[in-house]
């Protein structure tokens, strides 16, 4: 068997300020593999059994995720904050305990936009594609639509 398939029983007690114990607390991505800005990722849970994971990701004030698709699937409840997020050709409002579902191939990010910091669950396929980037003319398309556009000016 896998050892990555294999559930170990595990408490991890929360301590303050959405952080826990035995959790790091990460970069949201390599340094210049993709655009994003004052972001941090928390692997919650990553065990091969489930066939997902659950990350808690924290974006500061005024920062974002990486603008992006792919084929694998998200599932979103927002912790803390508020703020936007793109979800293919639409902008939406966002706060404590929404859920966003943002299935394979629709473009998406998030915004911390209302001067807060923004903190959200993330659930995703444990074995998953590498996301797609928008060329600049995916770019121009999605910013056709003028709230696209401001959501994306930041
Ligand atoms: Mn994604």
């Amino acid at each position: 068997m896998d050892i990555d398939a294999k559930t170990e029983a595990l408490h991890r007690s929360a301590k303050s300020g959405f952080r826990w114990d035995g959790v790091a607390h990460s970069p949201y991505k390599d340094e210049g593999s993709a655009p994003f800005k004052a972001i941090s990722r928390q692997t919650l849970f990553a065990d091969g059994a489930l066939g997902c994971e659950l990350r808690y990701f924290e974006v500061d004030a005024g920062g974002h995720s990486t603008l992006e698709r792919h084929e694998h699937v998200h599932a979103v409840m927002i912790l803390r904050g508020h703020g936007k997020c793109l979800l293919g050709d639409e902008v939406r409002d966002i706060g404590p305990h929404d859920l966003v579902s943002i299935p394979g191939w629709v473009w998406h990010q998030f915004r911390a936009t209302a001067g807060e910091t923004l903190g959200f669950l993330c659930m995703v396929n444990h074995d998953r594609d590498r996301p797609q980037l928008p060329t600049d003319e995916q770019v121009y398309a999605l910013m056709a639509n003028p709230a696209v556009a401001a959501f994306l000016n930041g």
